[in-house]
């Protein structure tokens, strides 16, 4: 995906080891987390009586070097990448969020998006802290002003949206799945015997954990010095696990709901070619999280896969280039065409899905300027035409490509020669065998939790 990307979710991590220093853990797993977020880190810590945090603005490998981690001791941590979903880009949006009300002092970190975050603002106490849908959910817990277990067990249920939460007290690691389970959220074993929580398997791999399960939709499970105990603290609704996760959010490496990313990646690639096959001389992604689904298609096709376009790996935040030379320079960063690939060849194009198509089209141009003798763009997923409210900033309906284009339009306004999208039906049965389980709201409109606004 280019650019004009969905900003992601957000990542989450959790661990409780005595025997190792948490906040060390916890900076290795929200660095393999950290695609899922770029704007904001933070980590807290417990050693056992007291809880202390520390967030910033910034990638992971910035905010925290030896120093800062070392400031931050204790065997129990939560940590969080963010990129906003609720709530304006800003270091007093950073999480994990805290609070202190009496007895209970606790930090929280989410992954996901709340739809009724108005609704739930209502019932905090005057003057409480109103930032994000993470912020209210604080305050409530917080206005509880009982057990941290306890007041979970009373304010999740009244939550409507996607959450996967990482939760500490002095001297529990808690972890929550909403009922529908949007949001993956997996629990791990170390070897020292400690317990670990993270949004995907690649977390806990990097520290060295094996993958006990998922958290169900609706489970609350609590760390202590007794082992992990479980609670369902709501029925769990229909299974509405986001499909994005598989098209783009997460690591190739990992695996969701028993499914490898890499391989569901590269079925859609294969169901692609099979859907729409074209003469042509080269198959090449749009780097990176295309790469899979171009493979799985040049496997099938039988046509040569190769690379086209390289891609910068050292991109930050790109600027608002004030004139056109520079716009295209700044695309020019991010990729650059080889021109001994693409030259006098028939390319297909394999990118995973398309959201506002600004970055992409400048590609393509960049494609065309380099000598490709014809364009055939192939999408790994169906037109992306409905806004995300649980947890992907797509941004405002309006700004979704197509939303607003025919696919014919979308073909010409980006020069291609032919477009095609992967057909629903094919994209979830590449990912799993039982499609109804997954949300698939911004590609058909039908929203597993409704939006209050949108379906008023
Ligand atoms: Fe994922 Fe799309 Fe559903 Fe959002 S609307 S949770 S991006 S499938």
């Amino acid at each position: 995906m280019a650019d004009d990307s969905p900003k992601e979710a957000c990542g989450v991590f959790g661990v409780r080891d005595l025997q190792q220093p948490a906040s060390h853990l916890t900076y290795l797993g929200l660095y393999a987390l950290q695609h899922r977020g770029q704007e904001s880190a933070g980590i807290a810590v417990s050693d056992g009586t007291k809880i202390l945090v520390d967030k910033d603005m910034g990638l992971v490998s910035t905010i925290f070097d030896e120093h800062r981690l070392r400031a931050l001791p204790g065997g129990l941590a939560i940590g969080h990448t963010r990129y906003a979903t609720t709530g304006a880009s800003a270091w007093v949006n950073a999480q994990p969020v805290s609070r202190h009300a009496g007895d209970l002092f606790f930090a929280l970190g989410h992954n996901g998006n709340l739809v009724n975050t108005v609704a739930l603002a209502r019932e905090l106490p005057p003057g409480a802290e109103l930032g994000s849908d993470s912020d209210v959910v604080a305050g409530l817990l917080a206005a509880e002003r009982t057990d941290l277990v306890t007041a979970l067990t009373t304010v999740l249920p009244r939550l409507e949206g996607a959450y996967s939460f990482v939760a500490m007290d002095e001297t529990r690691l808690i972890g929550a799945r909403d009922p529908h389970g949007f949001r993956p959220l997996f629990l791990g074993q170390l070897d020292t015997g400690g317990w670990v929580l993270a949004s995907e398997t690649p977390a806990l791999d990097v520290v060295g954990a094996r993958v006990v399960r998922e958290i169900d939709p609706g489970e609350l499970v609590v760390i202590d010095d007794e082992g992990v105990r479980t609670l369902q603290f709501a029925v769990p609704r229909p299974r509405a696990l986001c499909s994005f996760e598989f098209v783009y959010i997460a690591r190739p490496d990992g695996r969701i709901a028993g499914v490898g990313v890499h391989a569901a990646r590269r079925r859609m690639g294969m169901a692609l070619a099979r859907q729409a096959p074209v003469d042509a001389d080269l198959v090449m992604p749009i780097p990176d999280s295309s790469i899979p689904g171009a493979q799985g298609y040049a496997a099938a096709s039988g046509i040569e896969y190769g690379d086209g376009l390289i891609k910068n790996r050292y991109i930050g935040r790109t600027f608002i280039a004030p004139t056109q030379a520079l716009r295209e320079s700044a695309v020019r960063i991010k990729f650059n065409p080889i021109a001994d690939m693409v030259a006098g060849r028939r390319l297909i194009v394999v990118e995973d899905s398309i959201v506002r198509a600004t970055t992409l089209r400048g590609t393509m141009g960049m494609l065309r300027d380099a000598g490709a003798a014809e364009i055939h763009l192939r999408v790994l997923s169906p037109p992306y035409r409905w806004s995300c409210f649980y947890g992907l900033d797509t941004g405002d309906r309006s700004s979704l490509i197509a939303a607003r284009m025919s696919v014919d339009e979308i073909r010409d306004h980006l020069g291609a020669d032919s477009l095609e999208y992967l057909e629903i039906g094919a994209m979830t049965e590449a990912i799993s065998p039982s499609p109804d389980g997954l949300c698939t709201a911004c590609l058909t409109g039908d929203y597993p939790v409704p939006i209050p606004g949108l379906h008023a």
